[in-house]
């Protein structure tokens, strides 16, 4: 059986969850692997060096793009996003399934390196929703907002690239929706050749030997 994880890219709007959506998977099934991405954005009150982000200056981030340890990278909202080589590799190595929570230009580089990766979109349950999640969260200025949900015009024309959505209104379902999506993958043909061929080569000892 193919032992090796599953990358799972989760992406959606700002403001739609994500973060809490994940926190709550990662706290209920221990075994998911959360990628910390670096950023060279500023920490919001409350960050941690380490826990959200690595929190990098420019030239930080510039080297670890020339010297090649980011599996992708984007620029959002004036900012460096990344996700780290060697974690992502070493988990899906050890066999658990890594989730990146990244945007959508980072979402398509890594189905470009990584055609099996399992890409799920969250969705508000609708636009209005999504504003006043924005504008309730007070952590960003009015033009922040304004910016955000340009962007995330851009990114609900992206959305179809992707394999699922997952309408974000109840956490507790969005929670096991996602995990149920991660797990299919597991049984998906294409990563259980090996059994496949193994049991048919079984059926064929037994075919031919005594019942
Ligand atoms: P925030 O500043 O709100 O934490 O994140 C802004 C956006 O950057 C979110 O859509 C988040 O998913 C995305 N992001 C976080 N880490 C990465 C990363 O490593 N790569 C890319 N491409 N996007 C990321």
């Amino acid at each position: 059986m193919n032992r090796r994880g599953i990358l799972v890219v989760v992406s959606g709007f700002s403001g739609v969850g994500k973060g809490t959506l994940m926190k709550q998977l990662t706290e209920r099934y221990g075994y998911y692997a959360l990628s910390i991405s670096a950023t060279t954005r500023a920490p919001r009150e409350g960050e941690e060096d380490g826990r959200e982000y690595f929190f990098k200056t420019k030239e930080e981030f510039e080297e670890l793009i020339r010297e090649d340890r980011l599996v992708e990278y984007a620029c959002y909202c004036g900012n460096y996003y990344g996700t780290p080589r060697d974690y992502v590799e070493d988990q899906m190595d050890q066999g658990r399934d890594v989730i990146l929570e990244i945007e959508l230009q980072g979402a398509l580089k890594i189905k470009e390196k990584y055609p099996e990766a399992l890409l799920l979109f969250v969705m508000p349950p609708d636009a209005a929703t999504l504003v006043e999640r924005l504008n309730g969260r007070g952590t960003e200025a009015r033009d922040v907002v304004r910016e955000r949900l340009a962007r995330a015009v851009e990114e609900a024309a992206g959305a179809v690239q992707y394999d699922y959505m997952i309408i974000n209104d109840d956490l507790e379902q969005s929670v096991e929706e996602v995990h149920y999506l991660i797990d299919s993958q597991h049984n998906k043909i294409s990563r259980n050749l090996d059994f496949v061929e193994q049991v048919r080569k079984e059926l064929i000892t037994f075919s031919k030997g005594e019942l």
